[in-house]
């Protein structure tokens, strides 16, 4: 998506009807908000959510929405602190029946093309790349296109891992949970020699962490061109 498409996306508002929020483990959350028939977006993209039921500063903050166009519910998941901030404390007060307001979507995080893709998600990044994959899993065969989604988490706390299990069980996604650099470097050297000129990279987590796979990615003579970034700022 464009500069100027995704200017004119954050002008749009809406008002998304909250549903129900639950705890997805410890310190994260997930919250569901009704989908109104008009919103869309592109498995992958983020809004910028404001929060309306109360008076906050700083009451608007970008997430990735975690629920793919398919599955009908705007879902969010971010992790909270035992000494949040305003806005997720509010987050955390809101009932049935209130609404948070979404600007967008935005962004060109989601998959362009059918080439072989390397998804590679550090901890809370994991987010985009399940609106990826259940879309994936929804639309069927992509002309069979190879997807493996690398998911490293040092605490070994994987998120949705029920739902990625199932969808590594019933498409040609792999999906590889791994604990630390060095394994992530291996299995990124492993899909490299693969595809190397034909592969496609995405890197969603922490600014830290896209950075340095980033340069691990070039260092390995991958183009710019074929990686994209998603860095989560704020952790
Ligand atoms: C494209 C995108 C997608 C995202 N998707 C997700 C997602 O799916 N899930 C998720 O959990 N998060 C996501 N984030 C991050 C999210 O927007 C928040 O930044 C993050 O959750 C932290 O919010 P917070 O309210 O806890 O902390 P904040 O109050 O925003 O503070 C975050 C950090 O910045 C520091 N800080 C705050 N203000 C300043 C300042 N003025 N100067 C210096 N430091 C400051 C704070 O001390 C703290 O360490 C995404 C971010 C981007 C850009």
């Amino acid at each position: 998506m464009s500069f100027f498409q995704d200017m004119i996306a954050v002008f749009k508002k809406k008002e998304l009807l909250f549903l129900e929020s639950f705890k997805e483990s410890e310190g994260v959350y997930s919250f569901l908000f009704e989908n109104q028939k008009d919103l869309t977006w592109k498995a992958g993209q983020h809004g910028l959510f404001t929060i309306t039921h109360k008076k906050i500063k700083n009451s608007t903050r970008p997430f990735s929405v975690a629920s793919s166009p398919t599955e009908n519910v705007v879902k969010i998941t971010m992790g909270i602190s035992d000494d949040p901030s305003n806005f997720k404390k509010a987050m955390l007060e809101l009932k049935e029946g209130m609404n948070i307001s979404m600007s967008g979507p935005v962004g060109s995080f989601y998959l362009n093309d059918n080439s072989p893709s390397l998804l590679i998600a550090g901890g809370i990044g994991i987010t985009p790349f399940r609106s990826i994959i259940k879309q994936v899993e929804a639309e069927g065969n992509r002309d069979g296109q190879q997807i493996q989604l690398l998911y490293l988490d040092s605490k070994k706390s994987y998120l949705y891992k029920d739902e990625l299990d199932e969808v590594a069980e019933n498409t040609s996604i792999r999906v590889t949970y791994l604990d630390s650099r060095d394994e992530l470097y291996q299995e990124i050297n492993k899909f490299t020699a693969s595809y190397k000129n034909n592969g496609k990279y995405y890197i969603a987590g922490p600014k830290s962490m896209v950075d340095s796979v980033n340069a691990y990615l070039k260092n390995s003579d991958i183009p710019k061109p074929s990686i994209k970034k998603d860095a989560l700022i704020g952790y």
